[in-house]
């Protein structure tokens, strides 16, 4: 169990109608589990894991779009809170509801529901206070690219000093739509929407050569695969980053002991646990950035070959224990 190693904000995204709300509160689930399992699944039966799967779990928050209703007349700004059982019952009737399917539930007419600056300081309240089973808390934010700019820079500060055991679950169909100091600030969890298929096998064996030859310790390797990415057209390239990362965070879910938020075949996840079990966290905090600067570097015609030597040289370094 690597709980502790598990990032205070993860961004869940997703398209509209996936499961990612289910993915994100499945993983609140194991927070609060008090009998967590080995393998990074919940127990599913203890009281903590019982109250969650009914979304009633006193440590778990939820933060969701609302906008003044018929039913609710009251002068100052609504908040989740003010339409709680509303939300719980919608979700636990229909775990992929949509946001036009909540606001038609919330009877705002044609308006569009928002996370305003009332909403972060009702969080901020509940912060003050321990959480009530004295272990962990989760705040499920729903659709954070529906929040006014004043919540979003508020949670920002949260964000920046998370207090120990508070995990922050974001579930968006829009993370562009986020402050990039906010998206910056989380661990990324894209969920395969139903339709798109996952990752051909081919998009893997570019990364798995590299990381054999930096695991074998085979630096002269390391130099034939960098030539040979250089031989690639720009866009091959490209893909190669693009699909680098999304597999390095399959790897870092493998890593965190949190298999079932990698989406992956039993075949694929054996081989994701082999390399996962050889890697750590600096590498993949170290690895992430260096990609995201070669991606941008592709974007600007950087010398191919400069480029995946000295990529290909760093994940060799960050590999050597
Ligand atoms: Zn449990």
């Amino acid at each position: 169990m690597r709980i502790d190693n598990l990032s205070h904000a993860i961004l869940f995204s997703a398209e509209e109608g996936s499961g990612a709300l289910p993915q994100a509160l499945s993983l609140a689930q194991y927070i609060l589990c008090s009998d967590k399992q080995d393998e990074g699944t919940a127990c599913g039966v203890c009281p903590s894991c019982r109250k969650t799967g009914n979304a009633v779990h006193p440590d778990l928050h939820f933060i969701v779009p609302v906008n003044r209703s018929a039913s609710l007349s009251s002068a100052r700004q609504p908040v989740t809170d003010d339409f709680l059982d509303l939300w719980r019952s919608s979700y636990l009737e229909n775990p992929g509801i949509t946001e036009q399917e909540w606001y038609q539930k919330l009877e705002i007419e044609n308006k569009q529901g928002a996370i305003g600056v009332a909403e972060a300081g009702n969080i901020l309240r509940k912060l003050q206070f321990r959480s009530f089973d004295g272990g962990a808390r989760v705040i499920a934010i729903w659709l954070p690219e529906r929040m006014h700019p004043a919540a979003a820079n508020k949670l920002l500060k949260i964000l920046e000093e998370p207090s120990p055991g508070t995990y922050f679950l974001l579930v968006s169909h829009r993370p562009d739509q986020l402050l990039p100091t906010i998206r910056s600030r989380c661990m990324l969890v894209q969920v395969p929407s139903k339709e798109r298929r996952p990752l051909p096998r081919e998009a893997y064996l570019n990364l798995e050569k590299l990381l054999d030859l930096c695991f074998s310790g085979k630096p002269s390797g390391v130099l034939d695969w960098a030539e040979d990415m250089a031989t690639l057209g720009r866009e091959s390239q490209k893909a190669f980053m693009a699909s680098a990362l999304q597999i390095l965070r399959q790897y870092y879910m493998v890593f965190l002991s949190l298999p079932s938020l990698a989406f992956l075949d039993a075949a694929s996840l054996s081989t994701a646990s082999r390399y996962a079990s050889r890697m750590s966290e600096t590498f993949f905090r170290r690895i992430y950035d260096r990609l995201n600067t070669a991606t941008g570097q592709l974007e600007r015609n950087v010398n191919g070959k400069a480029l995946f030597c000295s990529l290909g040289f760093d994940f060799f370094l960050s590999l050597q224990r």
